[in-house]
């Protein structure tokens, strides 16, 4: 059971959406998505991006904004990367940490996900965590294990209370990017099992107030279902979140 009262709608952007594009996106989802006091909506522009989103949306404050990833030091010789500090200053609300993309594509594991954690946290910026397992290893029928290693492992050098303040988005790695949705019921059981794992790392009261969102081929078509099933507190949206008319009305998808 949870005690989320506000659906959370995000959108992670990739490697899309320049400056001029995401000004123009800002414009167009704010004539088409009004503010609503029971939705939190947080878009993951690229880092680049993030100040032509601020500009453009400075009359809605409704609009969070996310980086997509921060460097798991807080500083140093790191040729490219951004601390989650230097995002804060930029005027960052949230950080993914352990997107499958990082995972797979970068060797983020999950002991360098509990680093950058601990960076996003000490910088006062609201981490989400996301975990999911590939298809071998649902076929494998190793879901548990999987979900349960990967918040452990993350959360493993985090105080009780920074533990308390992280959200979390469980993305199946067979459904991000393919079209392939996991079903209302696969989502809702996948979340109980992380739902019972954050309990274990935390308490009942922590873990039933945490956010859980679900991600993986999100569209118009399927929010609804996925709203509906009990536990999601929300969803992280990838490609369907690039157009801004398709984004609005998952944002505005009737819940409950
Ligand atoms: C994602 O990138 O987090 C994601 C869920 O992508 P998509 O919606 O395209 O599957």
């Amino acid at each position: 059971m949870t005690l989320a009262s506000r659906k959370f709608f995000a959108a992670n952007w990739k490697m899309h959406m320049g400056p001029d594009e995401t000004s123009r996106f800002v414009r167009s989802f704010a004539a088409a998505y009004e503010a609503r006091a029971d939705r939190t909506v947080a878009v993951f522009p690229p880092a680049i991006s993030i100040a032509a989103f601020r500009a453009a949306a400075a009359d809605r404050p409704d609009l969070e904004v996310g980086i997509q990833d921060v460097h798991a030091e807080a500083h140093g010789a790191h040729t490219g990367a951004i601390s989650a500090g230097m995002a804060a200053e930029a005027g960052v609300a949230w950080g993914l940490a352990g997107h499958s993309e990082r995972r797979c594509e970068f060797g983020d594991d999950d002991e360098l996900v509990g680093r950058k954690l601990s960076r996003l946290l000490e910088a006062g910026v609201k981490p989400v965590l996301c975990v999911g397992e590939t298809l071998t290893q649902r076929e494998e029928d190793r879901l548990y294990e999987v979900l349960s290693r990967q918040v452990a492992t993350a959360l493993r050098d985090l105080a009780p209370d920074e533990r308390g303040r992280l959200t979390y988005a469980y993305e199946p790695v067979w459904a991000i990017g393919t079209g392939k949705t996991a079903s209302p019921d696969d989502a809702a059981g996948a979340h109980e099992i992380l739902r019972k794992r954050v309990a274990h790392l935390t308490d009942e009261d922590t873990a039933n107030r945490a956010i859980i969102l679900y991600g993986g081929s999100v569209k118009p078509e399927n929010i609804e279902a996925l709203l509906a099933a009990p536990g999601v507190d929300g969803v992280l949206v990838g490609g369907a979140s690039l157009d801004s008319d398709g984004f609005a009305r998952i944002c505005a998808a009737r819940s409950g």
